[in-house]
């Protein structure tokens, strides 16, 4: 699988593809990498669909965060198990979206406790079970379940903090309100500086903002960039340091100025899809591809004001 990407990676190259080549090229999907002592960062193989995942291991016990797909989730329970005899005793789903949360059945099955912010049970019951028969048409891994809908997760967290310490190590559970979804969960290490963002921070033209509160999300993002932090472990692409959080931020900042700029002057959606363009600064977040969805969802929220 890896030798066939790099070798299709270097056809594309040769053809031409160069800019996809250099964006990806320090992406290991479906790997695991060593963050901090006993915290591993798991890259999700974005054309499989899959999140990334953090396994953090604790004196008795591994969490792991967010539950990906299913096919992500066993992919990521077997890793789990290649580097450690604990078991997985709680998998945190960072917000509602299937390819962070559809395999929790397969995590309960396997005996850990999901747990989420109240926001994505909330978010599970406005827009379930349509997404997940959706999915089901298009992902084996889905349908081979045959179950009606997703597995809520067992534990909703109604607090805006919630902490787990056994005494080897302290892990928060930040909620700082609705950036990428209503339930956006943030895991936290604050000994080892390591932050878990879920897709409330993604590395690279990745952001989902159907969702989303995009003017809201700087705002959550400057609640989260005020801990200390020395590595960012976004919800999709590679790692980064704390500089990914500001660029997010900036990113949101400068789609929603854009298109509140064109529609302030009368433009049509359509027009505005076709003419926006975004400063350099923020280029790491932007894709021809992305950005007709992010100026729609943008152009809806601005609509709605
Ligand atoms: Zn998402």
């Amino acid at each position: 699988m890896h030798r066939l990407r790099a070798l299709l990676l270097a056809g594309f190259a040769a053809l031409g593809g160069l800019a996809l080549f250099v964006s990806r090229s320090d992406a290991n999907p479906e790997t695991v990498k060593l963050i901090a002592p006993g915290v591993w960062f798991r890259e999700g193989d974005m054309d499989l669909g899959h999140c990334n995942n953090i396994i953090i291991e604790m004196k008795d016990y591994l969490i792991v965060v967010d539950a990906n797909f299913p096919s992500g989730a066993k992919a990521a329970m077997a890793d789990a198990r290649r580097i450690s005899s604990k078991p997985v005793k709680y998998v945190f789903d960072t917000h509602h979206h299937g390819d962070h949360l559809y395999g929790n059945l397969l995590w309960t099955r396997a005996g850990a406790t999901t747990l989420a912010f109240q926001g994505v049970a909330d978010e599970l019951k406005r827009l379930e079970p349509a997404r997940w028969e959706a999915a089901a048409k298009t992902r084996t891994d889905v349908a081979e379940l045959h179950q009606a809908g997703p597995e809520p997760p067992k534990q909703d967290i109604k607090e805006e903090i919630f902490v787990l310490n056994d005494g080897s190590r302290k892990v928060e559970f930040h909620h700082y309100g609705w950036a990428h979804t209503r339930g956006d969960g943030f895991v936290y290490l604050p000994k080892e500086q390591v932050l878990c963002t879920g897709d409330a921070v993604v590395n690279g033209p990745y952001n989902a903002t159907m969702d989303a509160n995009i003017g809201n999300w700087p705002t959550v993002l400057a609640a989260a960039g005020k801990l200390k932090v020395k590595a960012v472990l976004p919800g999709h692409g590679v790692p980064g340091g704390k500089e990914l959080i500001a660029g997010q931020a900036e990113f949101m900042t400068e789609l929603r100025k854009a298109v509140k700029a064109g529609k302030d002057s009368g433009k049509k959606l359509e027009e505005i899809q076709s003419s926006v363009t975004l400063p350099e600064s923020v280029s790491r977040w932007v894709s021809e591809k992305s950005l007709k969805g992010q100026v729609r969802d943008a152009y809806n929220e601005l609509s709605k004001e």
